[in-house]
């Protein structure tokens, strides 16, 4: 299958930009698309076919939900059931915007695009492209990150090629996504709102909607531990790793600068290709060293932004051991570092 990269722009946006990508969602092919997180990979919500290309062009098990997303808070009772108010408060606030919802799902849903959950998740993204697609092609979107299972998500269109070249028709490219990471995952399912994942609406910014909003105890834990039962299916994979061993050093930022590249000069003694994930502030602390600053410590965002991006260049470059720097949590850094954590394998050492 030839892979079709089409140009689109978020300032001019028009219509015939996206009318082919429509056609081709209205025929339940897949068409791959910038939203303001990440790029996703779409299809039909409710048609099984379309859910089970996604699974097939991502390689990702079947047993991991898609996220629906929609163009029209009215679309909430076509898919959902017993909507409680937190629903409605939330999109008010957030939509459109980097917020996932969970909830019980209507039958019209199929178990194909809910990887088999009563429940469904859904959002409504405020990226122009996206908005558009979905009201052109008149279906709700699934869509999952647009990468290949396992890999980084996707922040611009070469990255979708890179890892779905010749397995789906279609990538609209818009140019880089503004945010970088995926959106905030908020399950209603429950007695307490829970935040499933961590993204760029904080748990702060939710909680002055719905003051008693929790994280999931799955998010907060540094190990793997299989006593928690993960609530986002995804939370159980191998996820935006990169392909080296990355580890990250945690403590004082003069001690892990020091620590970070005593490890990578050892490691390259011993004829390893290693790089070094760093920040604007630090990176001048690894001279002779390949180094990549991810962005600002100071701005959280900016490292949200380019993490997935630096992680892929890892790959590019061949590293097979990557070290890196811990990140601030606060604010957005909670999900950057849920993510760097992630991609880690969870091996953080504290220094
Ligand atoms: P992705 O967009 O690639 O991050 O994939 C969608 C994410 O949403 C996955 O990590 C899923 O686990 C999560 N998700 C989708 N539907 C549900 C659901 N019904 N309950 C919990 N998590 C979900
Ligand atoms: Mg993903």
């Amino acid at each position: 299958m030839e892979t079709r990269v089409i140009p689109v722009s978020r300032e001019h946006l028009q219509k015939k930009d996206v009318a082919e990508a429509a056609q081709l969602l209205r025929e339940g092919e897949l068409v791959a698309f910038p939203t303001e997180t990440v790029y996703g990979l779409g299809g039909d919500a409710l048609r099984p076919d379309a859910a089970r290309r996604i699974y097939e062009a991502k390689g990702r098990p079947s047993d991991n939900p898609l996220i629906v997303h929609i163009a029209d808070t009215d679309a909430l009772p076509v898919l959902a059931r017993n909507i409680p108010k937190s629903a409605y408060a939330l999109a008010k606030r957030f939509w459109p915007g980097p917020m996932t919802i969970i909830l019980h799902k209507k039958k019209i849903v199929p178990d194909a695009t809910t990887g088999g959950l009563p429940t469904v998740a859904i959002r409504m993204p405020s990226d122009p492209v996206a908005a558009m697609l979905i009201r052109e092609s008149g279906v709700y979107i699934a869509a999952p990150s647009a990468n290949a299972s396992g890999r980084p998500s996707p922040t611009r269109a070469n990255h979708v090629y890179e890892d779905l070249k010749g397995r789906i028709p279609m990538i609209l490219d818009g140019g880089d996504v503004p945010i970088g990471l995926e959106s905030t995952i908020v399950d209603l399912t429950g007695r307490i709102p829970m935040v499933l994942r961590p993204g760029y609406i904080t748990i702060e910014q939710l909680r002055e909607v719905l003051p008693k909003v929790a994280y999931d105890p799955a998010i907060l834990k540094r190990v793997r531990d299989d006593s928690i039962v993960a609530k986002a299916p995804g939370m159980r994979y191998r996820h935006y790793a990169p392909k080296g061993e990355l580890t990250i050093y945690e403590g004082d930022l003069a001690a892990v600068t020091e620590r970070v590249r005593k490890e990578a000069e050892a490691k390259i003694a011993q004829g390893y290709r290693v790089a070094v994930l760093a920040s604007e502030e630090t990176k001048g602390c690894y001279e002779g060293l390949t180094v990549r600053s991810v962005g600002d410590r100071e701005e959280e965002a900016t490292v949200a932004a380019h993490l997935f991006e630096t992680l892929r260049e890892f790959d590019d470059m061949g590293a097979e051991y990557i070290f890196g720097e811990c990140f601030p949590s606060a604010g957005v850094g909670a999900a950057v570092m849920n993510r760097l954590m992630k991609a880690a394998g969870y091996r953080i050492v504290q220094v």
